[in-house]
């Protein structure tokens, strides 16, 4: 997506080997404007697929995903990262592994928000190591829910998420993949080999 990729290269700061801050659109400050084109890409890339619910993980994949489910209209579910009090004690969890923070969290989503009968599209906002998007199919799992796939907003080719999702069989859209991170340069793979 030229758009994303744009905005990437203006703003994108690369930090240490393999983090990439986009604060100025996604991560801190967002872009409406953006995430709404974002979200068209994500529908027309999953067109022909039956979506009844959109789940995420919080924090940073809830804009994104909100507006892909208004797009479609359906509901967005956003898993919890810390136990709440309000968060009621029948819920689905998984053990997540934090690439920003180094650290194992568990998510959580309330049994009262997914059933069997759903068909979901994970959407998150980066794909590293895949341990985010993998939690989340855990929890889609225990619900016996179905999963039409995974959109990804960036993706760091240069890890091994992507090819471990897709190794398993797991549908992964990634709108912007990046080869390589050095220097300032950021490095994108091509539409085409974005298909394969
Ligand atoms: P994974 O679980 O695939 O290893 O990492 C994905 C999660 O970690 C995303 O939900 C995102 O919040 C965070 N993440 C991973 N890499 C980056 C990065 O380079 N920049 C930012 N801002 N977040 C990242």
């Amino acid at each position: 997506m030229e758009l994303l990729k744009k905005k990437i290269e203006l703003s994108g700061e690369i930090i240490g080997d393999d983090v990439l801050k986009v604060d100025k659109f996604l991560n801190h400050q967002i872009d409406p404007d953006l995430m709404h084109e974002i979200a068209k890409e994500f529908v027309r890339r999953f067109t022909n697929t039956t979506i009844t619910k959109i789940l995420t993980v919080e924090s940073s994949g809830i804009a994104p995903a909100v507006l892909v489910g208004q797009l479609l209209s359906v509901p967005v579910v956003f898993a919890k990262k810390k136990q709440s009090l309000n968060l009621d004690k029948d819920t689905y969890t998984a053990d997540v592994y934090s690439f920003t923070k180094r650290e194992t969290c568990v998510i959580s989503v309330s049994k009262k928000v997914l059933s069997e009968s759903d068909s979901i599209l994970i959407i998150d906002d980066f794909l590293a190591n895949g341990q985010a998007i993998l939690g989340l199919y855990e929890i889609i799992k225990q619900s016996n829910a179905s999963m039409v796939g995974a959109g990804v907003i960036i993706e760091k080719g240069f890890q091994k998420g992507g090819a471990l999702l897709r190794g398993m069989g797991i549908r992964v859209e990634s709108l912007a993949i990046i080869d390589n991170m050095s220097e300032n340069r950021i490095t994108f793979r091509n539409e085409e080999e974005e298909r394969t």
